[in-house]
């Protein structure tokens, strides 16, 4: 296993510093360490998937806690009113770079447009 598919849980578990934003029992949430937008958190499940697909047919509940988990992130954040943006990035094409699956919280200013 790289480090790279463990990172997210060696984070949850302390072993590397985060600057955390809200966790509750199933769920973790922190600032992206290279953030693209003024407001950036990584929403991540505590039990690991691979990707979205991965945690909605093994786990839906889990699924729901993470975009409740977002949605509280939006409050804290003070953006749940101007709005923000949820990000599954799934493999190569999209650029996912740690496979443990994560929801990017986006906001805090106008987002462009994306894809291409
Ligand atoms: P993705 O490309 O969707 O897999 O997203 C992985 C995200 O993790 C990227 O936006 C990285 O900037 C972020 N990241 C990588 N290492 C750390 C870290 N140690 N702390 C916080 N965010 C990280």
């Amino acid at each position: 296993m790289s480090d790279a598919e463990t990172l997210f849980e060696r984070i949850i578990a302390g072993e590397i510093p985060s600057d955390k934003v809200y966790e509750d029992a199933t769920t973790y949430a922190f600032r992206d360490i290279a953030p693209q937008a003024r407001v950036h958190v990584l929403v991540v499940p505590k039990k690991r998937y691979r990707n979205l697909a991965e945690l909605a047919s093994g786990d839906p509940q889990l699924l729901a806690d993470v975009a409740s988990t977002a949605r509280k992130v939006a409050e804290i954040e003070g953006i749940a009113e101007s709005g923000y943006r949820v990000v599954f990035n799934t493999d190569g094409d999209a650029g996912q770079t740690v496979f443990h699956v994560h929801a990017h919280v986006l906001g805090g200013e106008q987002l462009g447009h994306f894809g291409r």
